[in-house]
């Protein structure tokens, strides 16, 4: 709508005011001169009189009804239907409702209306618009209200509805456009996107109205990449690619091993699909799904794409000529070219595309195999810098002792193959063994002795750490109670407790209870990772601990993520500082570092325990910069119980 008839309803308006205020006051003037009673008002009247009073009530009526008509036309477009201050207002009146649930925004953007109004001038623009905004009202009921947004956006906002009546809604606009559009000189076409605020999903308008807008503008690229309407919004669960059972992915595959090429068999990840569907919903997962398969589809190396599952994609190129390296190198481009796309398309942050691959030709293995082979490497993607893996056979076995150790842990820990290893630590003076560190080995029947940094990541992905880690403590408060005197030990706490840190509380308050465990012989060390990823759980349970007087050790301190700021902040008693830090020796600057750090540490008050420790040189350093306590090969390895034991005396 433009300025000037805006400025013209806005004077009409004022006009009509004066009007009414002015008569209806004399009106007013009037009859309060007049008789209370309708009866004796009647008899004190002259029939003239009572002609001139109707006929003034009767204007006064008109005049509420133009000022109606006025006033509506103040907030209405050339279209005819509401203009964006009327749209504002509406939106404002919506927010300020208790909630906003079950209110629906579509948005529409009109193609080609510039080149309309550049070819046939304005008026034919007009019309094309109009023409448009009917048929938008058609769709209406009696919970919409429609408005013209900007020059070729409309908006629909929707009160009562859902996802579906929306959807249902666009279906009956597409069917009359269609029609229209058998006979139409100027054939109607629009981009058009849609949000609803429901329980799982609650917007405030304005959230509304971007991802409605946001939806939109995926339309309208999709669109504009020659796609067709009928993908543009799909319920979820209904995808743009075919589905395709087992049988006949496994018999495709087969076939094409009966030839005498060679192929590259491709597993394609979208990694951390999870948050796209949590954070945006699951019809911008599945938009996100059908764009990636809709790009594979257009690359012509590849022969065959299917979704294997979930957010997992199958294909298969021809490398017969080209060879592996060339195949792979191509592979990743092919990925990083169309996660960059999904990135600018969706707003969905940095896309990243996971590629796990391997070779495949005739004579070899089954089409089953060679599945399991390019998901195994897909599967180390994601660990790998450039997110690509190519299928290798110590791959396999790496990841096939994985599998073992996940599926021994159960009867391991039954019958009792984890072990209580002591790292003493010495007092930084008198290199007096003032407390020990508790680590774990999983001594396997044959006698050999697993690292804990073999399995614990192992039990960290499976959640079983926490079982391991209560057993620890368990075995560890039972060696307290047949030892009793000062000598603390430090237990490992696992990041995977924070999950659920009342919990682990609970567990440590019973266990020590059942040991009887002087609290002030236990210190519990939290690595800094952890303590930067779960900061206000990790506080939690500093706190309850603290109040049973337990110490905490922060361990890795400097491993990568502390700041020196967050320091001031740490309720910890202790800083570990981690063993890389002094894993080489120690360099000028890594001195002048280290004393700074301990510096600050002092002024907080808090005991510093360096690890790692291996020469005395740089144990003299470190005691004469303020360590309190070291831990290292210099003094003392991990030993078994029997070995502390005798070692106390
Ligand atoms: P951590 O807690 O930082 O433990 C110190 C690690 O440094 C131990 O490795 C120890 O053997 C090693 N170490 C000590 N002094 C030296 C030295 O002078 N030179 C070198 N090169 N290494 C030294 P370990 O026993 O292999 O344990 C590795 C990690 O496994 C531990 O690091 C800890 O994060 C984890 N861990 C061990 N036991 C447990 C447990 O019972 N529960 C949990 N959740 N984690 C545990
Ligand atoms: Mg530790
Ligand atoms: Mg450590």
């Amino acid at each position: 709508m433009k300025k000037q008839d805006n400025m013209a309803g806005y004077c009409y308006v004022l006009l009509l005011l004066l009007a009414l205020s002015f008569g209806g006051a004399l009106v007013l003037v009037y009859l309060s001169r007049l008789p209370q009673s309708p009866v004796a008002l009647i008899r004190h009247l002259q029939l003239g009189e009572l002609l001139v009073l109707a006929g003034a009530i009767a204007v006064q009526l008109n005049l509420v009804n133009f000022f109606k008509e006025v006033s509506a036309k103040a907030f209405t477009d050339v279209t005819g239907v509401r203009d964006k201050k009327a749209l504002e207002k509406h939106l404002l009146e919506l927010q300020e409702r208790s909630d906003t649930l079950n209110t629906g925004i579509m948005m529409f953007d009109l193609n080609g209306l510039k080149w309309v109004n550049d070819n046939y001038g304005h008026e034919k623009g007009d019309e094309f618009i109009q023409t448009f905004a009917s048929y938008l009202t058609r769709i209406l009921n009696s919970d919409s209200f429609l408005a013209r947004f900007g020059g070729d956006e409309f908006v629909i906002i929707q009160e009562h509805t859902t996802p579906q009546m929306l959807e249902s809604m666009e279906g009956h606009l597409r069917k009359l456009v269609e029609q229209y559009n058998l006979g139409a000189a100027l054939p109607l076409s629009y981009a058009v996107g849609w949000e609803v605020s429901y329980k799982n999903h609650y917007y405030l308008m304005e959230d509304l109205l971007r991802t409605a807008d946001q939806n939109m503008y995926i339309d309208k690229s999709r669109k504009k990449q020659g796609r067709s309407d009928e993908h543009t919004h799909l319920p979820a669960g209904r995808h743009s690619f075919p589905a395709i059972s087992e049988e006949t992915l496994i018999a495709k595959i087969e076939s094409m091993l009966h030839t005498r090429r060679s192929y590259l068999l491709v597993v394609n990840d979208i990694e951390n699909f999870h948050f796209i569907n949590d954070t945006f919903g699951y019809q911008m997962g599945n938009q996100v799904l059908d764009a990636f398969y809709q790009k594979m589809r257009e690359e012509k190396e590849i022969l065959f794409i299917c979704r294997y599952h979930s957010d997992i994609f199958l294909s298969v190129t021809d490398i017969t000529d080209i060879g592996e390296e060339t195949a792979l190198k191509t592979t990743q481009d092919r990925c990083r070219r169309i996660a960059e796309a999904l990135s600018c398309a969706y707003p969905i942050g940095n896309c990243v595309i996971d590629v796990g691959a391997c070779r495949m030709e005739a004579g070899g293995l089954s089409a089953e195999e060679y599945i399991s082979r390019a998901n195994l490497a897909c599967h180390s993607a994601k660990k790998n810098y450039g997110h690509l893996c190519y299928y290798t056979e110590e791959m396999a076995a790496a990841e096939q002792e994985h599998a073992h150790i996940i599926q021994s842990f159960p009867s391991a820990l039954r019958n009792q193959e984890f072990r209580l290893y002591f790292q003493p630590k010495v007092d930084g003076r008198t290199k007096k063994i003032v407390s020990a560190e508790v680590l774990v080995r999983w001594q396997l029947p044959d006698g050999s002795l697993r690292a804990p940094d073999s399995f614990i990541p192992l039990l960290e992905r499976t959640g079983e750490i926490v079982q391991l880690d209560y057993y620890m403590y368990e075995q560890s408060f039972a060696w307290m109670a047949a030892h009793p005197g000062p000598l603390p030990l430090s237990l490992n706490v696992s990041p995977v407790h924070f999950a659920h840190p009342r919990s682990f509380v609970k567990t440590v308050q019973e266990l020590m209870k059942r040991y009887r465990v002087d609290p002030s012989r236990v210190i519990f060390e939290i690595t800094e990772g952890c303590y930067i990823r779960n900061t206000e759980a990790v506080n939690e349970v500093i706190h309850e601990l603290h109040q049973q007087h337990i110490r905490i050790s922060m361990d890795d301190f400097g491993s990568g993520y502390s700041s020196l700021g967050s320091l001031k902040d740490i309720n910890f008693d202790e800083v570990k500082i981690d063993r890389r830090f002094v894993a080489d020796g120690l360099s000028e600057r890594g001195e002048i570092v280290l004393q700074e750090i301990f510096h600050v540490l002092k002024r907080l008050k808090k005991s510093i325990v360096c690890e790692g420790v291996e020469t005395a040189e740089v144990s003299d350093f470190l005691v004469q910069a303020g360590c309190d306590e070291i831990q290292g090969f210099l003094y003392y390895r991990p030993m078994p119980e029997q070995e502390f034991e005798t070692l106390l005396g």
